[in-house]
């Protein structure tokens, strides 16, 4: 085999022959088409290298955008090293090459060059006793020029990714930004519908307490009228027309009722309702309901109990509201009982709260509509709610007004056996 240098070379452990070298040289290309990445690339040359010319060492650097070389792959040179000397721009070349290699010694380089243009270096360090050949340098430009193409390449791919992530993201902002703009545009216009929505309502609410106080003015006449024939003002009453006033005046107030309730409801609803909260003496109030409803209790036999309140305790309420809750509670109960049951009407106190309990022994309400009938409107549909009276507005009425005075109204019952309906209010002032 000839040997391109004159000087003699030792013979090393694993070192090739010459057409050993060729072979592997050769066969080395298809072992950068594999490689995938621009790193197996450069770290596969490096590896090669030192394969190729039996070095203890390689190191393989490219410039970067601003031309300087820094260290991209390397092989049996330890990874400290190399951080270390990966960017020292400010030691000079040869003295970084030197720091990497741990020697100056058996040292060999060549450029890396692509289209012209220097792009890297590729440098073995072999033993000291090794002597470098020509056909060694010759060897290693060989492979420096082998794997310019496909590092070209890879970095060519590399920047290619590069930029199509850089469009990828620019897609992605594009479309945070339009559907940021979307949900604004949908929250505007939930916004327009949301106050639209709310004008209708009080126009709505407006309407029905408008008429409900239109109608009011002439049930009051019909009462008035039927008081004066009452009263023989315009002549003598039979007992046949006594008894039909006194349908006419039955009916009269269960309407100007009815027209109350949906007053009331309309006024809570549109905000219009006024608060005068006081100190109530509870007793006081609750002792004067019982003529309230003597009559209603005579006509359906109830009995009645009122277990009377320690007259100094007082509750902190509007006065009316009060009364018109608890009012409307008992004849509820009244209304909802059969003859013979009983109405129980009594309260209890502690520092913060009071508790206004009234009980009966009628009906009684399922599980399931417990907490429908504090909607507006909600009758439990029985024969007996259809012949008695109502809106099925009083409870949500009452609830209403029981929370805007910071209390609640709630219900226990028993289907079959009775209700209990509390009302809770504050002891004072909160
Ligand atoms: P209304 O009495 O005008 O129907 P409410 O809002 O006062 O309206 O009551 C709603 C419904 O709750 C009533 O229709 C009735 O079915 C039920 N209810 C209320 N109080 C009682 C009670 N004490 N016992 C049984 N059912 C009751």
């Amino acid at each position: 085999m000839d040997e391109p240098s004159a000087k003699p070379r030792v013979a090393i452990d694993g070192d090739l022959t010459r057409e050993e070298r060729l072979r592997r040289l050769t066969s080395l290309s298809r072992g950068f088409t594999y490689a995938s990445s621009l790193n197996e690339i450069l770290q596969y040359a490096a590896q090669q290298a030192a394969d190729l010319l039996a070095a203890e060492k390689a190191i393989l650097m490219l410039a970067d955008d601003e031309g300087l070389l820094r260290v991209h792959a390397s092989f049996g040179v330890s990874d400290d090293l190399v951080s270390r000397f990966r960017a020292s721009f400010d030691e000079s070349l040869a003295s970084r090459l030197t720091g990497l290699f741990g020697t100056e010694e058996g040292f060999l380089g060549v450029p890396l060059v692509a289209q012209g243009r220097v792009i890297g270096l590729l440098a073995v360090m072999r033993r000291a006793d090794v002597e470098n050949s020509d056909d060694d340098e010759w060897l290693l430009s060989a492979l420096a020029d082998q794997m310019a193409a496909p590092l070209e390449n890879a970095q060519l791919a590399a920047k290619i990714q590069h930029a199509a992530l850089l469009v990828e993201n620019a897609r992605l902002y594009e479309s945070e930004r339009n559907a940021r703009r979307e949900a604004e545009a949908a929250r505007a216009e939930a916004d327009v519908r949301r106050q639209e929505a709310e004008a209708a309502n009080r126009a709505k609410s407006e309407f029905i307490a408008n008429m409900s106080h239109e109608l009011r003015t002439p049930l009051n006449a019909i009462a008035g009228y039927v008081e004066l024939l009452e009263m023989g003002l315009h002549g003598t009453v039979t007992p046949g027309q006594r008894e039909d006033l006194r349908r006419i005046g039955q009916n009269q107030r269960m309407l100007l009722g009815l027209i109350n309730d949906v007053l009331n409801f309309a006024k809570l609803e549109a905000g219009h309702v006024e608060f005068q909260l006081s100190r109530v003496p509870l007793h006081e109030t609750l002792a004067n309901l019982e003529a309230l409803v003597m009559p209603q209790l005579r006509a359906r036999s109830l009995h009645y109990a009122y277990s009377p309140v320690d007259p100094t305790v007082t509750v902190y309420a509007d006065r009316e509201k009060l009364q018109q809750i608890v009012l409307n509670v008992l004849t509820n109960a009244i209304k909802y009982t059969g003859a013979g049951g009983e109405i129980q009407l009594s309260a209890t106190a502690t520092d913060d709260a009071v508790r206004i309990h009234v009980r009966d022994t009628g009906r009684g309400i399922a599980p399931d509509k417990l907490d429908q009938i504090f909607e507006p409107f909600v009758r439990v549909d029985t024969g007996y709610t259809r012949a008695t009276e109502g809106t099925g507005l009083g409870l949500s009425i009452s609830r209403d007004l029981a929370r805007a005075m910071g209390g609640d109204l709630t219900v226990r019952s028993v289907l079959g056996e009775g209700s209990t309906f509390i009302l809770s209010l504050p002891a004072r002032k909160g």
